[in-house]
């Protein structure tokens, strides 16, 4: 079952200045940062509030991030909806004739289990579903 939303994934070229940038306008607070080298990003994780915003940096040319950047410049790359069972939910969509990017749920920052749906299943917008752990 989708729980809500979980984060907003931003694609930037400089991790550090995009930090500096966030916390400055929000005031908001950086948790940690991480590489998932399974998705080709060092990712910078901000709270402000409720609101959880993951700055995403690509680690090569061959990142989703990078050829993101390349096609459409910084900015929102995906929303991501928590879920408390992310493999079945890829499983449902797949049922339900959704494009996916996952047809498995993979590893997520932060120890999560994620799966991704194509863009075009959702008018234009990359959607994450993230199980935490
Ligand atoms: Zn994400």
């Amino acid at each position: 079952m989708i729980r809500g939303l979980h984060h907003i994934g931003i694609a930037v070229a400089d991790l550090e200045e995009a930090c500096d940038r966030w916390l400055t306008a929000t005031g908001g607070t950086l948790l940690h940062t991480e590489i998932v080298e399974e998705q080709g990003v060092e990712v910078a994780v901000i709270t402000v509030g409720d609101l959880r915003i993951e700055l995403l940096r690509a680690l090569s040319e061959s990142s989703p991030i990078a050829k993101f950047i390349a096609a459409r410049g910084e900015g929102i790359h995906h929303l991501a909806l928590e879920s408390d069972g992310v493999q079945s939910e890829l499983d449902r969509l797949k049922a339900a004739s959704f494009r996916l990017i996952d047809e498995t749920a993979r590893p997520g920052a932060e120890e999560t289990r994620v799966g991704f749906m194509h863009p075009r299943s959702l008018r234009g917008v990359l959607v994450e579903m993230v199980e935490r752990r």
